[in-house]
């Protein structure tokens, strides 16, 4: 149930998106789990609906939509399959910035394909080694500047959705110059424009049906590829990447939360009670009902602040990212317990939710990082503070004991 106000086009995609949902994604849901199967019908399915073009400006090619709609129809394709809902979140996560500041060959060639869907496009970012995510912040291999372009030498990234399906990758990676801080720089590039291997078969807990293999990257990017160098700032994006991640995981919540409650309405426990009349049952599943709408309240007010122009500051969606990816685990643990044996013996649709919801407090950026986003602007440092972040066993005190 949306309660939050919704334009007639709003509610118009967000019942394109249930129908899609209900039709094409519930029905091989379990199969792409199982089978760790790309759901290729289904994204040709949200093609053929306009969907891969939900944000880009209509004239680009795109149905020119704001925050909240990605987030309504995310969260109602993750509610059916959160699989094909994260790999239609990478997409349009991955073509944010190139349709919101393409060069002219940008706006001409690539970004409608994109919109299309022609094109499916994802993001490369995420690197081994403590990152905490691709939009963590921590600095990605280099790359090396050579005459009209760059040179890619075995850049590995740790986990691409879609790997070496997608048509186009949107690609973090940094350059050092001598004596400076190394410089973001990200691409827009064609799936031949490098040569990669795909280094590992995609054998994930969750979210199985991703292909979110590490990828190795080697060869020339052209400087026509290059995404971002007209000023648009990856900063700006991070709340549409935030925003989607926790749409997922708040579809995860719903989508286990609606089958938990048409569970417990059809239970009769051994003693002749129906399920839903015991009190301790009736608590929890009002508790999570709770949870539920207030992380989707938190969710949709803020994308429609971020629609409005209103700019909220970005620490409300790590706080939107947060609610909802811990909303998923616990909606779906309490699956798991109320489903009893059942559940555990996989008889109930519950695991498959309970594995996908573990992905969210590992990835995008990860739970842990995000509250330490959200702690660090709860108390700024102040602006002419020179220090730098104490390391362990760097003063007096630490090295006594
Ligand atoms: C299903 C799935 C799909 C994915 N798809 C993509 C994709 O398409 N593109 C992409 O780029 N990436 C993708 N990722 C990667 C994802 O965004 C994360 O990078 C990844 O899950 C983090 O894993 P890691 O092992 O590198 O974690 P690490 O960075 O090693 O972090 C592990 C844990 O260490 C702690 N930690 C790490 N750094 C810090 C710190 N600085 N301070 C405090 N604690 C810290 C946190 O508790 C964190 O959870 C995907 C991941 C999954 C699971």
């Amino acid at each position: 149930m949306a309660y939050f106000p919704l334009s007639n086009e709003q509610q118009s995609w967000l019942e394109r998106a249930e129908s899609i949902a209900t039709e094409v994604l519930a029905p091989h849901a379990a199969q792409v789990d199982r089978e760790a199967a790309f759901p290729t019908q289904q994204l040709d399915a949200l093609r053929e609906a306009g969907l891969f073009g939900l944000r880009v400006d209509k004239d680009h090619g795109g149905q020119g939509e704001g925050l909240l709609t990605f987030a309504l129809v995310t969260e109602a394709l993750a509610r059916a399959c959160p699989s094909t809902a994260l790999i239609y979140k990478m997409h349009l996560e991955s073509i944010e910035l190139v349709s919101r500041d393409p060069t002219p060959e940008q706006a001409e060639r690539v970004v409608p394909r994109l919109a299309s869907g022609e094109w499916l496009s994802t993001v490369a970012g995420s690197e081994s080694g403590h990152q905490g995510g691709a939009w963590a912040g921590a600095p990605k291999a280099q790359v090396h500047q050579v005459k009209g372009g760059y040179e890619v030498r075995n850049i590995r990234k740790a986990f691409v959705t879609a790997a070496g399906i997608a048509d186009t990758y949107f690609f973090m990676c940094s350059l050092e110059k001598e004596g400076e801080k190394p410089q973001p720089l990200t691409f827009q590039i064609q799936s031949d424009d490098l040569d990669w291997t795909i280094d590992e078969p995609w054998d994930g807990l969750g979210m199985r049906g991703n292909q979110s293999s590490p990828m190795t990257f080697n060869g020339f990017i052209p400087e026509a590829r290059r995404v971002g160098a007209n000023g648009a700032g990856l900063f700006g994006v991070l709340p549409v990447v935030l925003g989607s991640y926790a749409a997922v995981y708040l579809g995860v919540a719903g989508g286990c939360y609606d089958l938990l409650h048409n569970h417990i309405k059809e239970t009769t426990l051994a003693d002749g009670r129906p399920m839903g009349e015991v009190e301790t049952i009736q608590r929890s599943m009002a508790t999570l009902s709770v949870e539920l709408e207030r992380s989707r309240a938190l969710l949709q007010s803020v994308c429609a602040a971020f629609d409005a122009g209103r700019e909220p500051p970005p620490r409300v969606f790590f706080e939107a990212k947060v609610a909802c990816d811990e909303l998923a685990t616990v909606v779906t643990s309490e699956a798991m317990t109320l489903g009893g044996g059942t559940a555990f013996a996989k008889r109930l649709p519950f695991e498959r939710y309970f594995r996908d919801a573990r992905a969210g407090m590992v990835m995008g950026i990860a739970h842990d990082i995000a509250l330490i986003n959200i702690g660090k602007a709860m108390f700024p440092r102040p602006k002419n503070d020179k220090r730098k972040d104490r390391k362990p066993g760097s003063d007096k005190q630490d090295r006594k004991s």
